[in-house]
């Protein structure tokens, strides 16, 4: 059953009051990042009065106390993604960092001349650069995954990608760009089929549908926690164990270490191998009551709530003739709450600038997309978001001021 109280939730997110120009402020930009509710916020600050120090030197209280918080989140993120064990989970900074992990250690390991790694055109910078970097290195072929006019992916354009060459499917759950939830389950069980591995960028999914790693067999699962209500300099790599075990260390240095000789040194075990140096446990903190809070919510609701707000958004904007929208043009199952357009005769920048004048935060280029921008034949898009404490009301205000942005630019309507 749908439950959810938005303008209780808003009460949470003391920056959704800001004024900004003197109006409003409509935030509608939250695939780039989110807010943080205030038992967030209020999590890291109690980290730093009560329980500061460097996690893993168990020699006192504090460091006890900072182990005990680190590990915690690591348990409670293991439960939320319903991985195996713990030690799968491995703290970085961001997606970014966890794909650029998988790309230098996986990647530079197993990768070998001839091989195919398979990726979505649809895919962010963060899961197409580190993987051109390892075909450069090792000699492998790129090869993309296209979408159809709807921007999804049909199980022949699978089947035609991922072969017995294949040895890497690399691949983003939600696209960034036109807010498609892609079948992950289905290309895992195909590309396992041909001997591949398959990589899931969870940047866009994990903070509003419910993901199970266990349930899809993804090989690995990477996150950011500022994208779901946690802090910056946070972010997540989910991996099988097998395959953890086997891999190479990323960073080298302290706390990834066993011992340490004059010439050699001898690794930690997974997870502490890919933590090396000290470690953001406020971030780990903070994105621990960031999971607190969305399970409080419960993302069957937060999705349902997205989907309602993209139905609506929707529905408004295909009224107005000069809108042109990217990607599924009805709120379906498989539909996030991510909405790209354009308005013919206005380059994207200046709708977003336009709108900012009017308190409203959207945002507008090629949103770490290029080859997806370049197979739409757009430079670039502008781009609305939501998330939980998004309302019908600011998709009104927003669909108000976009008739402004025309009549800025000097158009009758
Ligand atoms: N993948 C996707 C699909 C994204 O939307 C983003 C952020 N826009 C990233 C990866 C990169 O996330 P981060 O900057 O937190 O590393």
């Amino acid at each position: 059953m749908f439950n959810l109280d938005v303008n209780e939730i808003r009460k949470d997110f003391p920056i959704l009051s800001l004024q900004v120009n003197g109006k409003r402020l409509v935030y509608l930009d939250n695939a780039a990042t989110t807010h943080k509710p205030v038992a967030v916020i209020d999590a890291m600050k109690h980290y730093y009065e009560n329980l500061n120090a460097n996690p893993h030197r168990g020699a006192h209280y504090l460091s006890v106390a900072a182990t005990e918080a680190y590990e915690g989140v690591r348990e409670k993120v293991r439960k939320f993604i319903n991985a195996a064990s713990s030690k799968e989970i491995i703290f970085t900074r961001n997606t970014t960092e966890s794909l650029n992990l998988l790309s230098y250690t996986y990647g530079m390991k197993y990768i070998e001349p001839g091989d195919e790694i398979v990726l979505s055109i649809t895919n962010h910078h963060s899961n197409i650069v580190p993987w051109q970097q390892v075909a450069k290195a090792k000699g492998a072929v790129l090869k993309y995954i296209y979408v159809d006019s709807n921007g999804r992916i049909t199980p022949e354009e699978i089947r035609n990608k991922i072969t017995s060459k294949t040895k890497v499917v690399s691949i983003g759950h939600m696209s960034n760009v036109l807010g498609v939830i892609y079948p992950v389950k289905e290309i895992i069980e195909y590309a396992h089929s041909m001997g591949a591995i398959v990589i899931v960028d969870g940047a866009q999914s994990v903070p509003h549908i419910k993901v199970d790693v266990t349930d899809m067999d993804a090989d690995f699962y990477a996150f950011s926690g500022h994208k779901m209500l946690g802090p910056m300099g946070i972010g997540v790599l989910y991996g099988k164990a097998e395959l953890l075990e086997k891999m190479p260390p990323f960073l080298t240095g302290g706390d990834m270490i066993e011992y340490v000789y004059e010439q050699e040194t001898t690794f930690a075990k997974f997870p502490f191998k890919f933590e090396a140096g000290t470690q953001n446990v406020e971030g780990a903190v903070g994105l621990g009551a960031a999971i607190d809070y969305i399970c409080n919510i419960g993302l069957h609701n937060i999705h349902e709530h997205e989907r309602r707000l993209t139905e609506y958004a929707i529905d408004k904007m295909k009224e107005i003739p000069y809108i042109h929208i990217y990607g599924p043009k009805s709120a379906d199952e498989d539909k996030g709450g991510v909405i790209s357009f354009s308005i013919d005769g206005v380059h994207p920048h200046d709708t977003a600038s336009i709108l900012d004048a009017y308190g409203i935060a959207i945002r507008a280029g090629h949103h770490c997309a290029q080859p997806l921008m370049r197979f739409l034949g757009a430079p670039a898009t502008s781009r609305i978001s939501f998330y939980l404490y998004n309302t019908t009301e600011e998709i009104d205000i927003f669909i108000d001021n976009i008739k402004n942005v025309r009549r800025w630019l000097g158009y009758g309507s």
